[in-house]
Order: C-alpha cells, then structure tokens, then sequence
C-alpha cells in the first residue's frame, strides 16, 4: 500500500462520476477516479440518448461517455481501469482496496457507482443470459436480425429499446404485468404506432425455455390465472434496476431499497463520503440528472477539503470517526 493520501476518489464513472471528475480536477485537486467492470456505466449501453441537453439530434451512449471521459481527463483526472472490492469508511483517510490488488487512501470519497438491471428471478433467466437472454439490446440487438422478440416491462426503458429492437427484429412482443404502461407519452405514441411491436397486458413470464438457445417463454396471465407458451428467439429485460450498493452495507446509511442516503448536498451519512447519480437517486435516473448530482458532489468536496485544511487534520479525524461509528 502507497502512503500517498489521495485528495479524493470518485468510485464509478457513469455520467455523475465523470463529471464529479471534471469539476474535482478543475478545483485542481488532482482527482483519481476508479472506474468499475466497464467506463459509462448504464449510458454506455444505450444506444441513443435524446434528452440530454445540447444535442438536439441525439448521441449515442458511448459517444457520450468518450466526450465525458476526455473533458475529464483533460483538466487532469485520473482514470483507473479497476474495481472497488471493499471500503472501510470508518477510519480517516478512507481505506479503499481493489480487484487489482491496490490499497488507496482518501481524503474524499465520492460513490457514483449507479444501478443495474432488476432480474426476473425465473427458471431459465440465469441459464440463457448470452444465449437469447439478454439486458442490453445495444449490445445484443443485432444478433437478432429477422428473429422474434420478446421484451418485458412496461417502463421507457423496455419500450424506447424495444422500439430499437424492431431495427433488427421482425416482431417485438412487449409483455407487461398490468393494463397501462408506466413509459412516458412520447414512447408509448411511438410504441403503439409501430406496426412490428405487440403488447401482451396483464401477464408475467414465469419461465424461459430453450435447448442451445431460447425457444420459449411461459406466460401467466395474472387476471385469469392462465398460463400459455409463446414462441421467441430472444428475451430483453427491463423491469428496473438495484442500486449498487453492497460494497457500502454497514457503511453508510441506505434507504429499504438499498439507495444510499443523501441530503440534499449529497453528503451521506459519513463526513466525507459523498455520493451521487442513481446509487443515490431512485426518482430522476436520467443523464442529466447524474451529471447535475456528479457536480454538486464535487463542489461539496471542494468544500470538504478546504475546510479540512483550515480546521487541521486530526481534529476532524476524529469527528469523521466518531460519527461513522455511531452510523
Ligand atoms: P421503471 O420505470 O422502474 O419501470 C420498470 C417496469 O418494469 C415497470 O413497468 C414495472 O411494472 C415492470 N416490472 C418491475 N418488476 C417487474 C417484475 N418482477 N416482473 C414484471 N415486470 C416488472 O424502469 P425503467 O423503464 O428502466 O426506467 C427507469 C428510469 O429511467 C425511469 O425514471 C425512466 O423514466 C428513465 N428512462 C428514461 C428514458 C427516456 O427518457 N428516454 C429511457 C429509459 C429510462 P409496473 O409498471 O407495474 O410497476
């Protein structure tokens, strides 16, 4: 282990993450930001994104996350292709160690460390993720080309990417477990207008069936009790995402549903430790949103450590400790 004490980590590098990155290393205190299996997060597997501002033609996710990533690095980030394996926030500098075997101390810790994708939790889910199974139709849409899909979910994301979907595929059934659909306006005009997309109300998948490769889901229909087996080379699945939050269990302070806690500064409940984007947020969830929440965090740090300096180190080492502990 270095004894080098970073001025702060930022774990992470979705939108809020690399943009806590710009805004740290712009307040010049030399940012190391830790990125994670993969850079970008959720955004890098979307393929388009149309609401976020400044582009008015769309960008896709990637693209996105590469401007991101230079804007960032160009003020003098530090990006670590590595992933975050425990954290121990109750000692002062915070302790961070990793995949690849590095042990890091921080002034600051920012966690933008986002959500992913729910899981279904039926027979065959597991076994056929990569094999018609799949959560991602960026990355996986073109595989099916000429072949019939289904999705399920009844939010934007299972529309906007069933829609995708439809590129590539000849028939898109999206099976939702009630009548209406929760995606906004503008997604279920597109939806019921394209002439390749089905929707099955009321129903559930209770399992999916297959040999090499997907064949079938079964359908319950959740009204009548009905079960019926419907035909598909491929099933996509968006019914929400979890928070990444394991790493931080006992830690810091999270709601019911795992999200960490926040005030409205994005100051958890550890003096230092910061978090922000969908780690923290479960109502926004939206691009611009995490790039909001990444900055604020930033500036917040940037507070943190001046007030660090002014105050002197050890008294607030105490105060950091003692009320982690109590946490
Ligand atoms: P979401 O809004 O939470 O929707 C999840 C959907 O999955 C809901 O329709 C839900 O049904 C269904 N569901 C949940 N658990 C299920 C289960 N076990 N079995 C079957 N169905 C289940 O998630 P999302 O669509 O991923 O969207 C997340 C956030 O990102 C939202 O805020 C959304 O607006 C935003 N987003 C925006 C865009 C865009 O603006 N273009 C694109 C993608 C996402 P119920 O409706 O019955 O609860």
């Amino acid at each position: 282990m270095s004894d080098q004490v970073e001025n702060v980590i930022i774990i992470g590098s979705g939108p809020a993450g690399l943009t806590a990155g710009l805004y740290t290393a712009r307040a010049e205190l030399n940012p190391l930001l830790l990125t994670g299996n993969e850079i970008g997060g959720q955004v890098a597997l979307t393929n388009e994104i149309e609401n976020y501002p400044g582009f008015p033609e769309g960008i896709a996710g990637p693209e996105l996350v590469n401007r991101m990533q230079q804007q960032a690095e160009r003020f003098g980030c530090r990006i670590e292709y590595d992933y975050v394996t425990k954290v121990d926030f109750k000692q002062h500098p915070f302790r961070i160690e990793t995949a690849n075997g590095k042990t890091y101390l921080a002034k600051a810790v920012i966690v933008a460390t986002g959500a992913t994708p729910r899981k279904l939790n039926v027979p065959g889910e597991k076994e056929f993720t990569g094999r018609g199974v799949s959560y991602c139709a960026t990355c996986d849409g073109f595989f099916f080309r000429g072949k019939e899909l289904v999705v399920v979910g009844g939010g934007d994301s299972a529309l906007e990417e069933g829609l995708f979907l439809t590129r590539f595929a000849t028939k898109v059934r999206i099976v939702h477990r009630r009548d209406q659909l929760r995606a906004s306006q503008i997604l279920q005009r597109r939806a019921f207008a394209n002439d390749k997309i089905e929707f099955i109300w009321n129903s559930v998948v209770t399992s999916i069936n297959g040999d090499d490769a997907v064949r079938s889901v079964t359908l319950k229909n959740v009204k009548t009790g009905e079960e019926s087996e419907l035909k598909t080379d491929g099933v996509f699945i968006y019914v929400g995402y979890v928070p990444n939050s394991e790493l931080f269990v006992g830690q810091l302070e999270l709601d019911e549903m795992g999200y960490i806690v926040t005030d409205k500064r994005m100051h958890t409940s550890v003096p230092g430790v910061f978090a922000a984007g969908e780690i923290q947020d479960r109502f926004f969830r939206q691009v611009a949103t995490s790039v909001g929440q990444g900055c604020a965090a930033a500036m917040e740090v940037e507070k943190f450590i001046a007030e660090l300096e002014d105050r002197g180190y050890e008294e607030y080492k105490e105060q950091v400790v003692a009320s982690s502990q109590a946490g």
